[in-house]
Formats: structure tokens, sequence, C-alpha cells
């Protein structure tokens, strides 16, 4: 019992202080440490990261991992009761999870490799940008037409100087029958290797020229001549482009793709600007002077790193002299602190009374805020040192510090809110690379093959479509240049005691865990409301950080959004609600039979749509509400969405594990996987976004009544009946068993289980059974009218029994 008692304090000990990052676990950093006497703890070191394979041998310790703050991925899985997934961990954290009987499987990305990606995106960036630095100019190598035994054709071959990067986009115009037409060609890459754009098009009539222009500003034109092989074999196929993503791109880069998309298609795009301006990709300078827990101290400017906390220095010095005091000066922007002395020279300032000095003087305490080491009683004597004040931050001089504008591009050929709203949105987690590519890559191809395209037209004629390529901005800014594996944004909630420099990379909020429906706040699983340090910290309050708040905006603002999908990776997941549930394993509410019936009629569509594009299966053991294939995550965005604003929100995450054939074993892909699987998942994951779109479109043209049917039917019965409903198509059953008119208020037919198939009713007496049902596109049975009372067209069926 005590050894029990004792273990519960240090788990409080180390809840307050691991969670991803460089904390390591010292369980007496709280205990005031005498100066003499005892050894000085030792400051923690740096640790590197891997994301691991863990093996969770039981509920128990599932919750522990929870309850510690362990930054989990979302790729996991139950096999005979043990419970694996995939987490972000240093070496202590490994050796604090063996205590609870969590063992390390496999070790599956390493700090090494996470740093190569940052590198060969670097290296394609550059190549992006000396090639779509300028104007490029273009070179059309044939403009041919030719005619097989069904079909004329328009084939157009071009090459563009700055071709080697997806983003250069080359547009074809002519003229058939006095009308003028117009396609975006397709680049052709070999191995890598850009070869040249080119357009096979069937035409009405023969056009005499073609003109090309690209969207960097390169112009040519040529006529177009009979192509020899006549009788050439052809396939008449709709020309359809896709592939405008090469390399992994920050929202810096993403925001700027999505102006240019809007310049160059003014009559199909609007940027929107949200109002929650982020913090910003910004720190406040900081610096810790001291070797040990005892005698160091901590200081941090008052204004942020780049508006001057930067040039912020500190110096610590022994005045030479004996029997001097504690003197504080300030010259500029330097911080010098005369330490005490003995009447034999020696130093006896401690940490302690240091940082009470700091922080008595106006002048010194103007440019900085002095503090002990994570809360120590600082007692240790402090050393002679200058040190220069940092935010740390590394990304280059484009990346801007202030406060950062999210945006939505906004496509729709009415973009007015009388179409059906349908939102894509991406990397709340900051190291998600793969999922804002998902989104620019949807954008760019609804609106190149939109003048060619006729299904591609339809739902940008019939739809408003908003994307939000990147949620969290400065988090994600921060994963592309400081810290990979940063999930979080990047603003600090955590006392003085939590913020040291050696914390950096564990502050911030997760912003799939800061809304209001079924939060930690309200005691919902998944989320930390208290350790500020913990991967899925909860934030301050429900929707505090404007990175929510944007998302709730955007739904406020667009009563027209009737589906949602939130974009994540790794795991191939495709996952709606509920995706919570409380400390008594109490789901939020289910969706009903028929809504349930919905999002998997839905999920056909979309699933097969990914799966078109090179194989890809998401397997039906990760298709379903979150924590029935995942995990409880309190307080995320697509509930929100759900049942806050009655959106069909669905959950992707990218990045389906690849089947090794070798070991014979599914092998997960990560979060910034090679360029190469990266840019795989983008495209078949833009293939399923665009499959959202078919659904919300053939939902907006779904006028078509449900009709249902109880079975057995009514009629006489010995004993207690089983009575199911059938319906002609995904609907909720609204009903009553009291001889009263059901309405939206009735009973509904819900699931009978976790996965399972709508509920049976159990008649045991005779009962008059009257209901209608509801498409989830609204349309009631019959045209019944259940508001107004005069109504009284809805079913009826009698079951009596003897
Ligand atoms: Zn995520």
């Amino acid at each position: 019992m005590k050894k029990r008692q004792k273990w519960k304090k240090n788990l409080m000990v180390m809840t307050a202080m691991t969670g991803l990052g460089f904390s390591v676990f010292y369980p007496d950093f709280s205990t005031p440490t005498s100066a003499v006497g005892q050894p000085d703890l030792p400051l923690p070191k740096e640790e590197s990261f891997s994301i691991v394979q863990l093996e969770v041998p039981n509920q128990n310790a599932k919750d522990k991992l929870l309850e510690l703050g362990i930054d989990l991925t979302h790729r996991a899985s139950e096999n005979n009761g043990i419970f694996e997934v995939d987490a972000v961990v240093t070496p202590t954290e490994i050796s604090m999870l063996k205590t609870f009987g969590i063992k390390v499987k496999d070790t599956l990305v390493t700090e090494k490799q996470w740093k190569t990606r940052a590198a060969e995106r670097e290296a394609a960036l550059q190549q992006e940008t000396n090639l779509t630095a300028a104007e490029d100019s273009l070179k059309i190598l044939r403009a041919n037409h030719y005619t097989n035994q069904s079909e004329t054709f328009l084939y157009i071959e071009a090459k563009s100087t700055a071709g080697a990067s997806a983003s250069t986009a080359l547009t074809a115009t002519w003229t058939e029958n006095g009308v003028e037409k117009s396609a975006t060609l397709s680049r052709k890459v070999d191995a890598g290797e850009y070869l040249y754009h080119y357009l096979e098009v069937p035409v009405s009539t023969i056009p005499a020229s073609v003109k090309l222009e690209s969207s960097l500003g390169g112009a040519a034109s040529s006529a177009v001549t009979e192509w020899l092989g006549k009788d050439k074999p052809g396939n008449p196929q709709t020309h359809y482009v896709k592939d405008f993503v090469d390399h992994y791109m920050d929202p810096t880069e993403l925001y700027e793709r999505a102006e240019n998309l809007a310049k160059e298609f003014p009559d199909l795009v609007d940027i929107i600007e949200m109002p929650n301006k982020t913090n910003g990709y910004r720190r406040l300078a900081q610096a810790q002077i001291g070797s040990t827990q005892e005698n160091s101290v901590v200081v941090t400017s008052k204004a942020w790193g780049h508006e001057g906390g930067n040039d912020i220095s500190v110096e610590f010095k022994n005045p030479g002299s004996n029997d001097s005091s504690l003197k504080i000066n300030v010259e500029g922007k330097k911080v010098l602190v005369d330490l005490a002395n003995n009447s034999s020279g020696q130093i006896i300032s401690t940490a302690k009374q240091v940082v009470d000095a700091i922080n008595a003087d106006s002048s010194a305490s103007a440019l900085i805020t002095a503090n002990t080491y994570r809360g120590n009683a600082g007692t240790g004597t402090v050393s002679s040192a200058t040190v220069k004040l940092t935010d740390g931050l590394i990304a280059p001089a484009n990346i801007s510090r202030d406060p950062f504008t999210v945006k939505a591009i906004r496509i729709g050929k009415h973009r007015d809110g009388s179409k059906p709203g349908v939102l894509g949105y991406a990397q709340e987690h900051a190291r998600e690379w793969v999922t804002p590519l998902v989104t620019i890559e949807t954008a760019e191809r609804l609106l190149r093959n939109y003048a060619h395209d006729g299904e591609t037209k339809k739902l940008v004629d019939n739809l408003d479509i908003f994307l939000v390529p990147s949620t969290n901005p400065d988090g994600a800014h921060y994963t592309f240049y400081d810290y990979n594996m940063q999930r979080k944004n990047m603003t600090n909630y955590c006392g003085p005691a939590q913020s040291d420099p050696n914390n950096r990379n564990n502050w911030g909020v997760d912003i799939n865990r800061n809304h209001s429906v079924g939060s930690a706040f309200d005691g919902f699983v998944g989320a930390s409301t208290t350790n500020c340090t913990s991967g899925t910290f909860a934030g301050p309050a429900e929707t505090s950080e404007p990175e929510a708040k944007n998302i709730v905006w955007l739904a406020d603002e667009n009563p027209n959004i009737k589906f949602a999908m939130n974009i994540h990776s790794y795991g191939g997941y495709f996952m709606w609600s509920p995706g919570a549930y409380d400390a008594n394993r109490t789901t939020l509410p289910r969706p009903t039979a028929g809504e349930e019936a919905f999002y998997w009629a839905a999920s056909d569509t979309i699933l097969n749509d990914i799966q078109d594009y090179r194989g890809t299966v998401i397997l039906p053991s990760r298709t379903g509400p979150v924590p029935d294939v995942l995990y409880s995550a309190a307080g995320n965005s697509a509930d929100y969405l759900w049942y806050e604003k009655g959106i069909y929100a669905w959950d992707f995450e990218v990045g389906a594990d690849l089947w090794d054939k070798e070991t014979q074993k599914w092998k997960p892909v990560g979060f910034q996987p090679s360029f190469e699987e990266g840019h795989e998942e983008a495209m078949e994951f833009a293939n399923g976004l665009i499959g959202m779109f078919k659904v919300a479109y053939n939902q907006s043209k779904d006028h078509q009544r449900p009709t249902s049917k109880v079975v057995p039917g009514g009629g006489k019965f010995t004993g207690p009946v089983d009575v199911t409903f059938e319906t002609s198509e995904p609907a909720t059953i609204y009903y009553t068993l009291d001889g009263s008119r059901p309405t939206f208020e009735s009973a509904k037919i819900n699931l009978s289980g976790v996965r399972e198939d709508a509920e049976a009713l159990k008649i045991a007496k005779t009962t008059t059974l009257k209901w209608f049902s509801v498409d989830a596109a609204g349309n009631i049975e019959k045209n019944y009218n259940p508001i107004s009372k005069d109504k009284s067209n809805y079913n009826s069926a009698t079951i009596t029994i003897k």
C-alpha cells in the first residue's frame, strides 16, 4: 500500500514534468536542497527522439500512457487484448514506460531520418525557387490533330523552362466553332525528371491554332497540323490533369500558392482571411546561466526575440574586490550583475539572490524576468558567465515572425452561400507534412480541370468548397525549421517552472483537443487540462486558441457547410463521430442507425476513390467512429462540427501502412515519409477529398424521399416479436409506441451496439407503431410534416399479441 502511494506521488511529479520533449524525470526537483552537504543535481540533457511501436499489455497501462501525456501518433491497433501504438519518445521516457510494463517493440523512425527529410525539402525548395523566380519561356514541341475511328483529337506537347517545378502549370486555349476552349496540360515526369507537358482532348472541329500560357507568365502559340497516324487507335478518355505538388511546403509557401491561384482564377476562387490571427512564429528570448539545478538562473526577455529580445545579454561578474555586495547595472541591452563576495574574494551570491536582485531592479526588469530553474529553491552559488539571450528560432527571414493570418481557399462558381458547402482542413497537427498537400493538390485539380472536365465542372458549379491548407501555421513553421516532431501550436501556457529553454519543444496547445464538445474540461478522455507540456494539452480553456476559433468561425459564417474532412496523418484511417468517451467509457451520443448507415455508404465512395490511385485499401478495421478504431480524443474539431453544427464530419489519417512482402508485416509510413511516398499519399487522398465532394454533390441532388417498412409487418402474433425497420436508403426512423403521432422529438432507431446493425424493438404486448423516416439530405418519407399537426401521413402498423 505504501509503495503504491509512493508511485502515485512520483506519478504526479512525472505528469507535471514529462510529455513529449526534452523534459526528464527528476522525482525530487521540487524539494529545496541545501547548498552545503548535498551534491547538486545535474541539468537534464537534451535527448533525441524516435518513433517507436509500444506494446501496451492492458487497459491500465493504456490509461497510464494517456495520463503521462506520452506523445502518441494516430496509429494504433489492438490484437488479442494487447494494444499497440506508435509514440514519439525519448530514451528516458522509454525507461519510464518500462516500469508500467509497456514494451518497445520496434523503432520505426529515428531523429536522423527526420533531419534527412528537412534537408531533402530544402534542396527541392531551392530548385523550385531558382526555377520559378522569373517568367519562364515556352516551346511548343507539337500541336497536332488526328481522328481515329470515332473521335477527333487535339494533341499538344510543350516544354517550359520552369517545367521541373510541379507548380508550373501550362494552359492551352483554342477555338472550336467560334467558342473559346481551354485546358491545363499534364506534366510528364519520368524517374523524377521533367520531360514535357502534354494534352490530348477530343475536339468537335479542328482548331487552326493553339495558344499556350504558363502560370509564370510565359506564352507561345502554334498552328495545329495533322498527325500522320490517322488510324492510330485512340481511347477517348477524359482529359484530367493532376500532380501539382513536388515537395513538402511550409505554410508561407502554401498560402502564397493559394493567393496565386486566386489571381489566376478570379472567377472561381476567393481567399478568405480568417479573423483570429495566430500568436505567430515567435518567442521570447531566453538563456539559462548555471551548471546545476540549484545554481541555475533562467532569464526571459520581455520583448519578443525578433523585437529586441535577441539583442539582450546578461553577465554575471566577480567584481574582484572583497566583501562587495550584489549589484545590478544595465547598459543599453546588457544586464551586468556584480556578484557578492566574501572577505576572501569568493562569490557568495546564490541563484535565488540573483533572481530577486534582477527582478527588483527597475532597469533590468524592464528588459528581462529572472527565475530559478524549474521552481528550484536556488540555494546554489552562481558562477561568472556571459550569455546572450535567444528565441532559438532558426527559420529564414522570409518566414514572418508576426501573428499569422490563416486563410481558406474558397472555390466555386457561386460563392454566395447558395450552394452546399464542403470543408477540407489540414495540419491541425504541425508535423503531419503530407496533409496540406492534399488540400493544395485538390484545389489545383478543381481549378485546372474545370475548363475541360465535365465531372470537375459539375462539382465546382454546384458546390461551395472551402479548403484550409494549414490550420496551425506557427507550429508548422516550427516543424519545418526547428523541431520536426512539433504537434501543437507554439503558445506557451506553462508558468516559470516549466518555461526554461530546455522545454521549448514541449509548449503549446493541441488544436485538435481545444474544442468545446466532449472536451477534457468536461471530463472526456484523451487530453490534458493540467499538463502544459503534454502532447495533448487541451489549452487553458475550451476554444482558447485562435487556430480552433477560426474553424468555429468558418462554420458559423458559412451555415451552408454540410460536410467536413479533418485531415491528419498517419495510419490510413477514415473516422467519424463520436470521437471521445468519458471516464466511464461512455461515448458522446452515437449517430442514429440511419446516420451511421449514411456514414458507411459515403465511406464506400470516398475509400474507393482513394483506392483508385494506387490500390491503397483503407482497412475496415480502421474505418468507423474514432473510439471504435483508434482512441478517445477529447475536444476534437470533428466532434464540434458534428454535434454543434450538424455537419457530417470525418477525419482522414492519410498514410496507410505499406505491406512489406519480405517481412510479411504492415509497415507504418510516419509523419514525414520520403517525398516519393508523401507525394503518393497526397495524390490518393486528394482523390478521397474529391470523393467527399461527390458525396456532397449527390446528396444535394437527392430529392428522392425514403420509404420504409417494419419487419414483420402488422398482424397477430402469439408471443413477443422483434420488430426491425427496413429503409430504401440510409435514413433515420422516428417512432412512437403509445399511439401518438411521431415527431422529431420522438424516439429514434439507434444502433444495437458498437459496429452493429440497427436495433430491433421488442414488442411484448399489443402495440401500434407509428413512424416516418428522414434521409441524410433531409427528405421526409411521404412528404409528412412532423411539425404541422393536421398531417397524419406517417406510417402505422399494429402488432396484436394474444
Ligand atoms: Zn493529427
